[in-house]
């Protein structure tokens, strides 16, 4: 198969949201008056941000699912994707079901595949994704203040403990086991509450590298510290699972791809009326405070230190 026949077969789709899409040398948008376009790139590597033997429909999934998660922590919605692959061969199986997971997720957020680049190589998977936000209404990561409310979606750790059990680092109970696979090969990024808290939340961030890691780049680009109570952050029941190893994917896992926001005590009964509306547990796990650094209390009061607050390439 050609590199234009397996461009045409598994990625050439219907855009009518765009004036052009795949086949030339660039694609045409336009956006919408009064909105700004929100631009972001990931790239998934194998063997760095997923086993090698993943299945193709999961990694298609994720590949979108990652990228959607930035657009969702700025709060903007969600329109074109262009996708960039490198392929060791075109093994036509592959190409259908990594292509099939990609659009099943495209399609229920209203994105259209616009573009992309297709080259032989190691397996690499690089997608850049534009959406829209009304201008000035983006969620930054820089406008936390002293005295916010510290919320998070969903549980947190649930895809780092996935992956130690499949490294065989842990050994999961059988419904936390589903639960935490799930959370590792199908990540739901969080595109309806970063959109329902354009109003509401003063900063926000996905959760990508670890809740202490991403946190800290809030609480940097603001300027300020938090202090986090252990026990109200929403997770997996830890019994017969390692301590140590159950606060770090807590606290440092990677890929949980939940929200992270920061809000005043005054907005409360409207986030918890959006979590309702949206069916996603929110929790409010900490607040906002001057004093720079970052606090994270057990239950009895002390303090819990751990070894990797997340994910650095080049640690
Ligand atoms: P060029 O050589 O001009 O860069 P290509 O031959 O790489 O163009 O690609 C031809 C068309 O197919 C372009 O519109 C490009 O955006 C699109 N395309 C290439 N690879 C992909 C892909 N994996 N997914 C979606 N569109 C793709
Ligand atoms: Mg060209």
């Amino acid at each position: 198969m050609s590199e234009f026949d397996l461009i045409k077969r598994y990625f050439t789709r219907p855009a009518p949201g765009a004036t052009l899409g795949v086949g030339d040398d660039a694609a045409l948008l336009r956006i919408a008056d009064g909105m700004e376009l929100a631009v972001s790139t990931d790239i998934l590597v194998s063997g760095t941000h997923f086993l090698p033997d993943t299945d193709p429909f999961l990694l298609g999934h994720k590949t979108l699912a990652v990228n959607l998660s930035d657009l969702a922590a700025m709060g903007a919605d969600p329109r074109w994707a262009t996708l960039a692959l490198s392929l060791p061969k075109a093994d036509e199986d592959w190409l259908q079901q990594f292509s099939a997971g990609f659009f099943a997720l495209a399609d229920e957020h209203g994105v259209e595949l616009v573009g992309g680049d297709t080259t032989r190589g190691p397996l690499n998977l690089c997608v850049a994704i534009m959406g829209e936000v009304p201008a000035g209404k983006a969620l930054r990561r820089s406008g936390a203040r002293a005295g916010d409310d510290i919320w998070v979606s969903g549980r947190l750790g649930m895809a780092a403990l996935g992956l130690a059990h499949l490294q065989g680092r842990v050994v999961l109970p059988e419904d936390t086991r589903s639960a935490c696979l799930a959370a590792l090969h199908r990540p739901q990024p969080r595109v309806a509450l970063g959109m329902a808290l354009r109003d509401i939340a003063h900063a926000a961030i996905d959760i990508s590298d670890g809740l202490l890691a991403d946190l800290g780049h809030i609480l940097e680009c603001s300027q300020l510290g938090a202090e986090i109570q252990f026990e109200l952050i929403p997770k997996a029941g830890g019994e017969g699972i390692d301590e140590v190893l159950f606060r770090q994917c807590v606290l440092a896992g990677g890929d949980d791809y939940e929200l992270c926001f920061t809000a005043s005590a005054e907005r409360r009964g409207e986030i918890e009326a959006v979590a309702g509306k949206l069916q996603l547990p929110l929790a409010r796990i900490g607040s906002i405070c001057a004093k720079q650094g970052c606090m994270v209390r057990a239950g009895d009061g002390s303090e819990i230190k751990i070894t990797e607050s997340g994910y650095d390439h080049f640690k």
